[in-house]
């Protein structure tokens, strides 16, 4: 299909309302540009929006936040979006903001990092040159990440030394105590590690994330992108919803406009796709785009993909804590890359929500742990409506053997269950559109440092990427990645300073 310059709308169009094509579509929006976020969905917020399930809001893919006391990254972001107002957020208990049970042996992890460093010290005194030598190594990698301290990059497609180390070898190095390796790695799900492939940084930057300061959003998740929106609506800009992209139109060699799944056009000068890099592919004719490129995206590996189960459970009979809670039935948190499937599940993530700024109880709880898209691969081309009776029953076992596994640590929750659902890899997979579910999106790899990475710039000139499979996921790594891509269209130093500015 071609088109006239006289149908070009929009300065920008924005595939995908997930945080990064949100946060884009504020910065640009407010930077003068006329912009339009086209999301699939009827919802927006990609893994940040929450649901309903029977009366009651679960939240998917935000658990906590990092960094984000007074003065701090996350803080100072939050607060040039305008997601400080009127938002609450709790702060974690910070004597213990992450709870771990590691093959039997129980962890709290305090917030903080000199708090951090003395735990670890308490706890392992014969290593604390090793702790010394993981805190600074911690430091100097964040140091070395401008972008993730708000500073412009030197040279943001220079590999950086960090890229290239593995994260568990360096971690061996530091020291012999299988313990102590243990617990530097113990929030290894929160990026989905890969013993023979994440690279030092990702741990480091996620490490420093969280362990900086931790937060939970008081009542539902959806609040963040729905703040979102409004920022972009107050200056012009647009989110529309129930918009699928399945098509990317071209006027002769020149990206012109989209088509989506109900036949509406829309038209712009550039494009930024918030959408999985494969899954944006797809939506581009062959010939339109060097085989190369396409190839080099479709060798990534994407990050495993999760099953959760969300509890509603009777109101005021489950204490609110104040952490989260990690199981490991392993004395090896990075088993899941590699994990058996007869053995699963070996691990369980807790959330405790907070409806409300002081709590006392819960009346629902969500429950993740890791599952491959191989498991549920024999139903990936059905709809969600006609799986089958095979596929429920799937569901109902893995549910089964994931509850017997946590009721083993919290017995009474057993009996206070009114109802219950499941998400699986396929779940996340229609959710979002990235091809396999993946919770984090593409791995990174310590052996292919840049090959391994996506980059803002595609080969057609005037497509962009942004999200998660940039350079981090998370809410952090994402906000992360909606500056570097804004940096293509808006002076960067001048965007830093407003936000660094503002706290
Ligand atoms: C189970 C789980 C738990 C997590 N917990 C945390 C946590 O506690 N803390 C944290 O910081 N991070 C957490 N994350 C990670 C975090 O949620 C993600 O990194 C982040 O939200 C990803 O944002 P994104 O902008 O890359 O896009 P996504 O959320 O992937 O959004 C992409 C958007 O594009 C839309 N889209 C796709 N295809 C099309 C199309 N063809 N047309 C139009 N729209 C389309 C999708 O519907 C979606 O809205 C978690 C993730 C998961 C899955």
């Amino acid at each position: 299909m071609s088109t006239t310059p006289a149908q070009t709308n929009y300065d920008i169009l924005i595939l995908g309302a997930g945080l990064a094509g949100l946060q884009c579509g504020v910065i640009l929006s407010r930077n003068g540009y006329k912009v339009l976020v086209l999301e699939k969905n009827n919802h927006i917020g990609g893994t940040l929006q929450s649901f309903d399930f029977k009366g009651i809001q679960f939240t998917t893919g935000l658990h906590y936040m990092g960094s984000l006391d007074e003065g701090q990254v996350l803080n100072r972001l939050f607060h040039y979006f305008n997601l400080l107002d009127g938002i609450s957020f709790k702060r974690l208990d910070e004597h213990g903001f992450d709870v771990f049970n590691i093959g039997g042996k129980k962890f709290a992890l305090p917030m903080g990092w000199n708090a951090y460093a003395a735990f670890l010290i308490d706890q392992f005194p014969e290593e604390e040159s090793s702790v010394r030598r993981y805190v600074s190594a911690i430091e100097s990698t964040v140091n070395e990440q401008e972008i993730f301290n708000l500073h412009e990059p030197v040279n943001y497609y220079h590999e950086k030394p960090s890229q290239s180390v593995n994260a568990w070898d360096f971690i061996c190095s530091l020291t012999e105590n299988p313990e102590l390796r243990q617990v530097f790695s113990a929030l290894n799900f929160v990026y989905a590690g890969d013993k023979n492939a994440t690279p030092w940084y990702v741990h480091a930057l996620i490490n420093h994330y969280f362990i900086s300061s931790s937060y939970r959003i008081v009542g539902s998740s959806s609040q963040i992108p729905e703040r979102l929106k409004l920022e972009i609506e107050k200056t012009g800009g647009q989110v529309l919803t129930r918009q699928k992209v399945t098509k990317l139109l071209f006027d002769e060699d020149r990206l012109s406009g989209v088509l989506c799944e109900d036949g509406s056009t829309f038209f712009g000068e550039k494009m930024i796709s918030n959408i999985h890099p494969i899954a944006t592919m797809n939506l581009i004719e062959n010939g339109r785009i060097r085989k190369s490129f396409r190839n080099r995206l479709e060798q990534k590996t994407d990050t495993l993909s999760a099953f959760a189960i969300y509890l509603k459970l009777e109101p005021g009979k489950f204490r609110y804590q104040n952490n989260n809670y990690n199981f490991y039935l392993q004395s090896d948190v990075w088993y899941a890359s590699g994990y058996d499937t007869i053995r699963w599940p070996e691990h369980y993530f807790i959330h405790f929500p907070a409806d409300e700024p002081d709590p006392k109880w819960v009346n629902h709880l969500s429950i993740v742990t890791h599952m491959s898209f191989e498991e549920v691969v024999e139903w990936e081309h059905l709809p969600s409506n006609a799986r089958g009776a095979d596929y429920k029953q799937f569901k109902r076992e893995k549910a089964d053997k994931l509850l017997k596994l946590v009721f083993l640590e919290f017995p009474e929750l057993e009996y206070l269950i009114t109802d219950y659902t499941t998400a699986t890899p396929l779940t996340f997979r229609d959710y979002v559109g990235s091809p396999t579910g993946s919770m984090y999106g593409t791995l990174r790899d310590y052996r292919f440092p840049l090959a391994s990475y996506v980059g803002v710039r595609t080969k057609i000139p005037n497509l962009y990427f942004t999200g998660q499979n940039l350079n981090l996921h998370g809410v952090m790594g994402v906000s992360m990645s909606a500056l570097l891509t804004c940096a293509e269209f808006v002076n960067l130093p001048d965007l830093l300073n407003k936000i660094n500015d503002q706290s």
